[in-house]
């Protein structure tokens, strides 16, 4: 069922979104050569007890995962993209980290993402992360009243075949609110001016992400991090958009 929000109620979902965007912030900050994953884990725990909310990943236990998360973030590094299970890992010079965070305040949901390079960067990471960051801005302007769920596909779609990148339609964006994963779900591709009307109220992450040479991705045995078949590095990135009548609000904006 896709939910639709009042504008007071999603007044009330800005502190989930500011907090998100802080912990995002926090991390990529923090995150550096000679870090370890756990300790970036650490600090979104920390920070999540610190503001009272609570993890929307904790206790996840989906059907693909072998046992419940059992962290607060995901870490996925190189060739992993998403959903990547912190351990214990030093971050090596040239890594590409994506770390993706959701967290309830107040019982409503944000959910964000943001893919950054520690220490040396390779020239080419640097141009994927750019593609990935380009596509999500081009989703979030199509995310617009009057318009179809399906534009906001294509936006994403048209930047990375513009960039001769593939896209991957298994994980998308998906309904954001009460909790993390509601309908409907965002294709990172597909056509304009197809699928479900775009209302105020709907509120909802959209969340690119690309690898270098494939679109074809391999699960780890603990059956949650995600990484490319062929090996090339990944980026990824997510926020959580609500539409008003004004146009596209994002609640996990970074000042
Ligand atoms: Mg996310």
């Amino acid at each position: 069922m896709i939910e639709l929000r009042t504008p007071t109620q999603i007044e009330q979902m800005r502190p989930a979104g500011r907090f998100v965007a802080s912990v995002i912030t926090a991390l990529s900050e923090k995150a550096a050569v000679g870090v370890n994953l756990l300790e970036l884990d650490e600090l979104a725990h920390r920070m999540i007890k610190d503001a009272g909310a609570e993890s929307c990943y904790i206790d996840y236990h989906p059907s693909f995962g072998a046992s419940p998360f059992g962290k607060v973030l995901c870490t996925s590094v190189n060739d992993a993209v998403l959903h990547g299970l912190p351990f214990d890992y030093t971050l090596q010079d040239g890594d590409l980290l994506s770390v993706d965070f959701a967290a309830s305040v107040d019982g409503w949901v944000s959910d964000s993402a943001l893919s950054v390079v520690v220490g040396t960067p390779r020239e080419a990471d640097l141009r994927l992360i750019g593609v990935t960051e380009k596509a999500l801005a081009a989703g979030i302007a199509a995310a617009k009243p009057g318009g179809r769920l399906g534009d906001i596909s294509a936006a994403i779609g048209a930047v990375a075949h513009e960039a001769d990148l593939k896209v991957n339609l298994q994980f998308g964006g998906h309904g954001v609110g009460r909790t993390m994963h509601g309908e409907p779900h965002v294709a990172n591709d597909g056509r304009a001016g197809r699928g479900l009307k775009l209302r105020p109220g709907l509120v909802i992450a959209i969340e690119p992400w690309f690898l270098h040479t494939t679109d074809e991705i391999v699960f780890d045995p603990d059956g949650w991090t995600i990484r490319s078949a062929d090996g090339s590095r990944g980026a990824h990135a997510e926020h959580t958009v609500a539409i008003t009548i004004d146009g596209p609000l994002v609640l996990t904006a970074r000042d």
